[in-house]
């Protein structure tokens, strides 16, 4: 029966390749798809893209405390970190790509995890690094870019204290069972200024507490957050384009 279809399948598919490209298949060609890609405006942002922050307000956030208003200081077209907590998105997102840019201070002060501490937490939880890592020594996985203690960055890539800097991130959220346990861990892609430092890396677990990552399980979609670690890092141009993926 195996051997019937296998027969079968091939002269189907050349029938369809005929009828869409006009011209006889080779065997084994794949037939174009039928739908046409979407037509998408490149941007910035990219006319798919939900834009979360572009420089007027907040209206897209609140604060991870009380999940009232998010209080962190808008101006100038940008958004700056003032010890008022961790802000999250009020939508909720599955697997995606988000753009960011941030700037840690200027001004330098404090070492280590203390100079320019932020991140940006995928499903309100999985954080991507945001550190000072400009001539700033600290454990190689809690620098910039890093997925914080699990991953360090490929290579730093970080610029100097106070410029803008970006991060691209292509995100596959972990799949759970319905008794709770991974089926398929999260995935995470990351340039920052243009540069690969993270190449689809397997997400371990949970990055905050001491010892093994370990996961809890989570529904699919979950807000984004931004951390306050007490250091006045600024952000802009913040955009997220959902993947089609979300919906497995
Ligand atoms: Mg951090």
């Amino acid at each position: 029966m195996k051997i019937k279809m296998a027969r079968l399948a091939w002269p189907m598919t050349a029938l369809m390749v005929g009828l869409l490209t006009g011209r006889a298949a080779e065997e084994g060609e794949i037939p174009p798809p039928k739908d046409e890609p979407r037509i998408i405006d490149p941007g910035p942002p990219p006319s798919d893209a939900i834009v979360l922050f572009d420089g007027k307000d907040l209206l897209k956030w609140k604060s991870e405390k009380d999940e009232g208003p998010a209080k962190w200081e808008v101006e100038e077209g940008i958004v700056r970190v003032n010890g008022s907590g961790n802000i999250m998105t009020r939508e909720r997102f599955g697997d995606c790509q988000l753009h960011l840019e941030w700037a840690t201070p200027a001004e330098v002060k404090g070492s280590g995890q203390g100079r320019g501490n932020s991140g940006v937490f995928l499903s309100g939880r999985y954080e991507i690094q945001v550190l000072d890592s400009y001539n700033n020594k600290t454990y190689y996985h809690g620098q910039a870019g890093a997925v914080y203690k699990q991953y360090a960055p490929l290579v730093n890539v970080c610029r100097k204290p106070g410029e803008w800097q970006s991060y691209d991130i292509i995100y596959h959220v972990p799949r759970f069972d319905s008794a709770g346990k991974v089926v398929k861990p999260g995935r995470v892609t990351v340039l920052q200024n243009g540069v690969l430092i993270q190449d689809n890396i397997e997400i371990k677990g949970l990055t905050g507490p001491a010892g093994a990552p370990k996961y809890q399980s989570h529904p699919l979609k979950q807000p984004l957050a931004l951390q306050d670690h007490g250091n006045p890092v600024r952000y802009r141009n913040i955009w997220i384009r959902e993947l089609a993926s979300a919906e497995e």
